[in-house]
Parts: structure tokens; C-alpha cells; sequence
């Protein structure tokens, strides 16, 4: 245990426009047990020596130099968090820094099981799980290697582990699970989780624009077609995302849609993510960052933190370019921290 770094100052960080910073996502690996087609390149092997991920005692700096700044959320992600030997420890350290008071998780759910007590004993309340699909060889297909059975496992675990909400993440592929939409919403439903359903951004070397190759459907004409089939109105559901909801009346329903691509909702973002080696990318969908390990390596104080995340954060871009035909990211989803 070391000892613990003081928050110096309540603070609120804004941008230059307007926009208040209040959640950071925080990737604490690049690598991954699964290959999603949409999220990490075919062949991809040039990953990051595990030296030059942020340690545990870095990680921990960073999240007190955000909660310096008024960050409250953070949520682990990656590439696969759970894959990172000493997650249960950071999870933990992070969850000990004063300010920060909710700390989430995004993970495929494959080896969930094995952590789901300590993660919620470390102060993890809330989960996103990635689920595409509830057949396994489409699962396997999807995702290149993976068992759907270890990932239904991780979330039964998690259930009774008490976190709370479970939202899964469905990336939803025009003629690949789109058709399972209704079957994902009944299996939620009777779980007590909320689904998502997510546009495929155009990240390097993954899935093409849809404009281009059609690999999201009408999210819209999805939309208004579980409305009149489950009886779901508009609602609100906690977490301080992107997604907008819909819930039936009893509240058995819950359905958000996360569309970057259709109806980009950059104007009210409130993030910035940390990748697994220290950068801060300030947008997920453009190239401008900073680095934080170099700042932490070569000796800066706490408050030079504070004050060079200030600064970078002044920086942030108005709106990704996803629409912008020609323009991709250079990093994909499983670099930068989805
Ligand atoms: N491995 C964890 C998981 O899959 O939940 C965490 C990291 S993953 C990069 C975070 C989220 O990004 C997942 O829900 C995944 O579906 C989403 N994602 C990855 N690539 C994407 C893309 N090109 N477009 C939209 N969502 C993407
Ligand atoms: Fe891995 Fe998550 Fe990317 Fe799938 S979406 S390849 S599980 S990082």
C-alpha cells in the first residue's frame, strides 16, 4: 500500500467549449484474449511491452491528478482489462482516491468469473459487457476465438457478485447479429440488464465506414420497431454516457442506442480517455494527446500533473471525424480504450 496521494483542490474542468471533462477512461492494456473484427485489426501483434504500461502506483497519480480536477468517474477498459495480471490491485488503488466516487468497468466478460468478487470488494459498481450475439458459433466467428459459454458464466458471477447496472454492449453488424436484436432484448430483460446497442465507428484497419460498406443498420428504424414491439417509452438510466434510452412501463425493458456515427453527440461529451502507456487522447475519433508517462518517468511532481492536464485538456477537440470520408483514426478501439 503506498501512501496516499493528497487531492489538493475541489476544481471543475472545463474545456474552451464549455464542455464540463468529468469522466475518464482509463485503459490499462492494449492486448487482448479476444479478436473482434470490428475492433482489433487481422494479424495485429505489435502490442505494447508490458514495461511501458502505466504501473499501478502511475495509474493511481493519474486518477488523483484527475479527481484534483474534478474528475468523480472513472472506468477501467482497454484492450481486455481482466487480461492484466495485477487488475484486482489497480481497480483497488483507484478505488481508494478521494474524489473519485464511481468506479466502472468495461470487459468481454471471459474471465469475469474469476474476478467479479474482488473487483466489487475493490469498489467496482458498475459493468459494461461486450455481447454480440447468444449463439456460440457466431460468438466464436465475431470475436475469432472466443466461447460464449465462459462470457454467460462471467456474467451470471457478476450478477450475484451485486453489480449494479450490468449494461451489455452490443455492436450491432448489419446481416452478421442484427437479427438477434429482439432475442438480446428479451435475454436482458430477464436478467436485469440493460442492453446497448452501439454504431460501428471507423477505426484503422477494422470495419469500414457504413456509408461506404453498410456494416451498421438504420439504428432509427431499429429503434422504432422495439418501441411499438416491447410498449418502451423514453427514459433515463444513470452513467453520464452518450446513450439515449428506452425502458417499458414496468421497467422490465431497458434499451440504450449509442450512435457516434448517425447522430454524434459531441457537443455534450464529457470524457477523455488514458491509454495503457500513458497517453491522454483527448478524442477517441481524433489524433490529438499527450503523454503522461513521460511526465511521470521523468520525475514530475504531482501539480506539474495536475497543470499539464489542465493544459491538454484545453486542448480538446470539438468533434471527431468519423463522417469525413477519407479520415480514420490512426489508433484502433483496443489501443486507445473503447
Ligand atoms: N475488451 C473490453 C470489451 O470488449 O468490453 C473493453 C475494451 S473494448 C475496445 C470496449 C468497447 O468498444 C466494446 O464494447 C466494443 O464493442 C467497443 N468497440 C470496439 N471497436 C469498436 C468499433 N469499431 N466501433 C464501435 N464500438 C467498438
Ligand atoms: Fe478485445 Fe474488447 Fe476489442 Fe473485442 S472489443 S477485441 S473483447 S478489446
Amino acid at each position: 500500500m503506498t501512501a496516499r496521494i493528497p487531492t489538493p483542490f475541489p476544481a471543475v474542468l472545463t474545456d474552451r467549449f464549455d464542455r464540463r471533462i468529468d469522466y475518464l477512461r482509463l485503459s490499462v492494456t492494449d492486448r487482448c484474449d479476444l479478436r473482434c473484427s470490428y475492433c482489433m485489426p487481422k494479424g495485429h501483434h505489435d502490442f505494447t511491452p508490458r514495461a511501458g504500461w502505466l504501473t499501478p502506483d502511475e495509474i493511481e497519480r493519474v486518477a488523483a491528478a484527475f479527481a484534483a480536477l474534478g474528475v468523480r468517474r472513472i472506468r477501467l477498459t482497454g484492450g481486455e482489462p481482466l487480461t492484466r495480471p495485477d487488475i484486482d490491485e489497480i481497480a483497488g488503488r483507484i478505488g481508494a482516491v478521494p474524489g473519485i466516487d464511481d468506479l466502472s468497468l468495461t470487459t468481454n466478460a471471459t474471465q469475469l468469473a474469476k474476478h467479479a468478487d474482488a473487483l466489487h470488494a475493490a469498489g467496482v459498481r458498475r459493468l459494461n459487457v461486450s455481447l454480440d450475439t447468444l449463439d456460440p458459433k457466431r460468438f466464436r466467428a465475431i470475436t475469432g476465438t472466443g466461447t460464449l459459454a465462459k462470457v454467460l458464466r462471467g456474467l451470471d458471477t457478476a450478477r450475484g457478485a451485486g453489480f449494479s447496472p450490468i449494461k451489455i454492449n452490443m455492436v450491432v453488424l448489419a446481416g452478421v447479429n442484427d437479427h438477434e436484436i429482439d432475442a438480446m432484448t428479451v435475454f436482458c430483460g430477464t436478467r436485469g440488464f440493460v442492453l446497448r446497442l452501439i454504431e460501428v465507428m471507423p477505426m484503422n484497419g477494422t470495419a469500414q465506414p457504413p456509408a461506404r460498406a453498410g456494416a451498421t443498420p438504420d439504428l432509427a428504424a431499429i429503434r422504432l420497431r422495439l418501441q411499438e414491439r416491447f410498449g418502451l417509452v423514453d427514459a433515463m438510466v444513470p452513467g453520464g454516457g452518450p446513450a439515449r434510452y428506452l425502458r417499458s412501463p414496468d421497467g422490465f425493458y431497458n434499451i440504450g442506442f449509442i450512435t457516434p456515427i448517425s447522430q454524434h453527440f459531441c457537443e455534450t461529451c464529457n470524457r477523455v480517455r488514458v491509454t495503457a502507456d500513458g497517453r491522454l487522447v483527448l478524442c477517441l475519433g481524433r489524433e490529438n494527446s499527450m503523454d503522461l508517462r513521460a511526465l511521470l518517468r521523468d520525475g514530475a511532481c504531482q501539480e506539474e500533473l495536475i497543470d499539464a492536464i489542465r493544459d491538454a485538456i484545453a486542448k480538446k477537440p470539438e468533434r471527431h471525424d468519423f463522417n469525413v470520408p477519407q479520415h480514420r483514426p490512426l489508433r484502433f478501439m483496443a489501443q486507445t480504450g473503447g
